[in-house]
């Protein structure tokens, strides 16, 4: 038998590897870019037509190519950027495995036309699907320019992966992102169907960043320097008061170089412990350096996590870093529940009987599991302060006589109460109720937030395809690709009660909204559903009627700091206990945390 190994031809090696490092058209942005910045630009500017299937077009001032480096550029582990194993641990440039442009060249109609400066002509290369097409003399300002065609045409597969435009054009600028956010001395531009999406004019880091995400960023940034002998950090983080619970301001880079770090996360999240609320993050943007010799370089192509060699060291430096710094700067925390004064927000809504104003009730002399008595109500002056064991002398006191009688009569607690047990808010957070088994604990928020869900649910079922049409249609204020998630996903809101009309220049009308639900109200949920799609880039797990009732819930469910009256919190236990789920909020997360007496003895022994 004859020998049966053969060598791949070289086009299908790229296009094989071309499947690592080529998923969509960000990539092929990403790549690009990186390359012009390596190659020294001042300016780069890229073209995008229908979110790259069409065309991606990458220009830039760079060095420019000789007539048989752009020849060249296009082989497989072609670089200019690396020549020996050394130099493969200190890499400061982005590119240095040389498969990119073999790559994209494999799954596309390429046109190169590049010139440096000292030439005094250019030229031109064409290469589609790896077959070399042409080269030509051309005439072209000094740089490169990169005209990437008809992406994934040979590869149909690739091709019916990717996601509608928007989702795509929704990574493209994603990525652009993440590359000028580390180069803010270049000038960048980006045009989606000869739309303008940016034009960031070459700045400082802030303006950058500013121009970037957004004027509102610009009081909210505090700058951070942490200058450690494992580690450089420098960038800017945000006020506690610009937390939100939406993460998507986030972003961490080493040695110029975008990445994701859950961990590193962590450190941030924990040196702003206790001056936001839970689950919410600052934006914030830092730049480390470290020797490069210490992170794994030699990482996936699009890999965006990195390996640190001292990473628990950075972890503590980080976090104690970024708490000096808030520290340092005035900045005042955005929710204090010590200090804070109580909001006149009811839990109930505006049409249900209004509760007696919040209080809380609190009898010193009654044990509910030794009287049968109703308590007698105790009403304190109105506390500043929602926690309920606070430090004030006569409180102090009552407290103390309740743990009397109670160690007095430790045989109740096994008994039964027979009267309603009172309820305690702590925190301003916790309504803390004893039950036969046990003390529980309601997280008033996430309770609140699976009773509104289901009623929502119920409420849009009961309303299917009912619009409460607008006497006056209403704008809306979306960018490019908000409006274009709005147009995937037209049916769907719909079905829910949005009339959306989306015209040709991307402006968005609203014509109608879900009939019980007031106008500003409405278009608020409308952008966190357009934004939440956004965030999934598409993948909707849940479905639109989740999504809406979810907002709407969260939008109005009672926070943390607010008082609640002994019926409001009665009410939101009752309600609670009566929904389909009443132990998680509808994205899971616990409402309830239940201590039994087995636990309280235990810590008793
Ligand atoms: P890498 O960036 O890893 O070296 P690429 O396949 O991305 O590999 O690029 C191959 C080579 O082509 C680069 O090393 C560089 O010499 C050249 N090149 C690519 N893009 C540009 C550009 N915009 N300007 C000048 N040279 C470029
Ligand atoms: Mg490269």
């Amino acid at each position: 038998m004859s020998d049966v190994i053969k060598l791949m031809p070289d086009s299908l090696a790229n296009q094989i590897a071309a499947g690592e490092v080529i998923q969509r058209p960000a990539s092929v942005i990403k790549e690009l870019v990186e390359n012009s910045v390596d190659a020294g630009a001042t300016k780069i500017t890229v073209n995008v037509k229908d979110a790259g299937r069409t065309l991606i077009q990458v220009i830039d001032n760079g060095c420019g190519m000789s007539v048989t480096d752009a020849r060249m550029s296009f082989e497989r582990h072609a670089t200019s950027k690396i020549t020996k194993t050394d130099d493969l641990f200190c890499i400061y440039t982005k590119g240095f495995r040389g498969e990119a442009l073999a790559s994209i060249a494999a799954v596309a109609e390429v046109e190169l036309k590049t010139r440096r400066a000292e030439d005094p002509i250019g030229t031109d290369v064409i290469i589609n699907g790896s077959n070399f097409v042409s080269q030509t003399p051309v005439n072209t300002p000094a740089g490169t320019n990169f005209a990437i065609k008809s992406l994934f045409y040979n590869v149909p597969a690739r091709r019916k992966f990717l996601k509608s435009n928007s989702t795509e054009l929704q990574h493209i600028i994603t990525e652009f992102q993440r590359i000028v956010l580390t180069h803010p001395m270049i000038e960048f531009m980006l045009y989606h169907n000869d739309a303008m999406i940016y034009s960031l004019p070459k700045s400082n880091l802030k303006q950058r960043i500013i121009n970037v995400l957004g004027k509102n960023l610009n009081s909210m940034l505090i700058p951070v320097e942490i200058d450690t002998s494992i580690v450089k950090v420098t960038g800017y983080t945000g006020k506690p008061s610009s937390s939100k619970r939406r993460n998507d301001k986030q972003y961490f880079f080493v040695n110029n170089r975008y990445m994701k770090s859950a961990y590193f996360n962590k450190a941030v999240v924990l040196a702003y412990d206790k001056l936001t609320l839970p689950d919410c993050l600052p934006p914030y943007f830092l730049y480390f350096e470290v020797d490069p010799r210490s992170i794994d370089v030699n990482v996936h192509p699009t890999k965006t996590e990195i390996n640190f060699e001292n990473a628990s060291e950075i972890f503590h430096l980080l976090q104690a870093g970024i708490k000096e710094t808030l520290s340092k700067s005035d900045v005042t925390p955005a929710i204090d529940f010590e200090n804070q004064e109580i909001k006149d927000i009811p839990y109930f809504p505006s049409d249900s009987p209004m509760p007696e104003e919040p209080q809380i009730d609190y009898d010193p002399n009654y044990n509910p599991f030794i009287s049968t008595e109703k308590p007698k109500d105790f009403e304190p002056k109105r506390p500043k302060n929602p926690t309920f064991f606070d430090t004030t002398t006569p409180r102090e006191r009552h407290n103390a006589q309740n743990w009397q009688r109670l160690h007095d009569e430790p045989q109740a607690l096994t008994d039964t109460p027979s009267a309603a047990p009172p309820m305690l808010q702590l925190h301003g957070k916790y309504i803390v109720c004893p039950t036969p088994n046990g003390i529980m604990f309601i997280d008033q928020h996430r309770a609140h937030t699976r009773i509104l869900y289901e009623k929502y649910l119920r409420q849009i079922d009961s309303n299917a395809d009912a619009v409460q049409q607008l006497l006056y249609p209403q704008e809306l204020d979306l960018d490019v690709t908000q409006s274009a998630m709005a147009h995937d996903i037209r049916d769907e809101l719909q079905s829910v009660g949005y009339d959306i009309t989306i015209h040709d220049d991307g402006k968005a009308i609203l014509t109608g909204i879900p009939p019980y639900m007031e106008q500003n109200k409405a278009t608020e949920i409308l952008y966190r559903i357009i934004d939440s799609y956004r965030n999934e880039h598409g993948n909707i797990s849940s479905s639109i009627k989740d999504i809406l009732a979810q907002a709407a819930a969260r939008g109005e469910a009672v926070t943390a700091g607010h008082a609640l009256s002994k019926e409001e919190m009665q009410q939101l236990k009752d309600d609670l206990m009566s929904s389909s789920s009443p132990n998680y909020t509808p994205d899971g997360n616990p409402t309830t945390v239940m201590l039994t007496w087995d636990d309280i003895e235990k810590k008793f022994n």
